[in-house]
């Protein structure tokens, strides 16, 4: 299914003359609040372990793949707040809810001495028909965010997703991993060469296509590879 270009101009259009509401609760948001109102900034679930070796996301691909360090930013909530900024970036074209999301989740990171090293941040590319259809590749708009508080580099067309991910519910690990492994494939190794990469991404839950984008860098030469997450489910 296309989105036709000129709908799409004018449902973003549209979205200029809307009351502006906090990406977290739907609240009205007051003139000096960004894209979420200040209770929800005060909520926000930190998981507050990007200095701990042994956190969720570290696990979660310890014995698959290797990584320097892998953390996230928040955890998803009870109170359904993460789930509805997720959505409101994916569905609703909130672009910057996520560039504002990305500036948080940089400023939670960038001073850890894990991640301290990080000099390239790598967005999960999505199928450029995908992003066609979307308009925008949200983990670019989260580094894009990102790198507003963190002078690091972006190589964000650096890595490419050339298979669209059959649905993955009823194959088991290995297939899985096999499938999106080759969902990647990364054109021009120079500009990785012996840099520490952050490849970044909204949400992660089982890990797999994270562990693909991985499989791929890990044959450059010198390279160090982190993970860093908007989210954990
Ligand atoms: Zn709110």
């Amino acid at each position: 299914m296309k989105t036709n270009p000129i709908i799409r101009s004018v449902v973003e259009l549209g979205g200029l003359f809307l009351p502006r509401v906090c990406g977290g609760c739907d609240r009205g948001l007051r003139q000096f609040e960004e894209s979420l109102c200040s209770h929800c900034v005060a909520d926000l679930p930190r998981t507050r372990f990007h200095d701990d070796p042994r956190n969720r996301v570290e696990e979660l691909f310890r014995g698959k793949v290797h990584l320097a360090s892998a953390s996230a930013f928040l955890h998803f909530s009870r109170t359904g707040m993460v789930q509805r900024m997720l959505h409101r970036i994916k569905y609703h074209h909130d672009q910057q809810l996520a560039i504002d999301l990305g500036r948080r989740m940089a400023e939670d990171i960038k001073d850890s001495p894990r991640f301290q090293s990080v000099d390239v941040l790598l967005p999960v590319p999505l199928h450029p028909r995908k992003e066609r259809i979307r308009g925008y590749n949200q983990s670019q708009l989260l580094v894009d965010g990102m790198r507003q508080v963190w002078p690091v580099d972006d190589h964000g067309k650096g890595l490419v997703r050339v298979v669209r991910t059959p649905s993955q519910t009823k194959r088991n690990r290995i297939d899985r991993w096999q499938n999106v492994k080759e969902a990647f494939h990364l054109p021009d190794e120079a500009p990785l060469k012996d840099r520490h990469v952050l490849i970044v991404d909204d949400v992660v839950t089982t890990g797999a296509t994270l562990e693909g984008c991985v499989a791929v860098l890990r044959d450059v030469p010198g390279i160090r590879v982190s993970i860093y997450t908007a989210a954990c489910a």
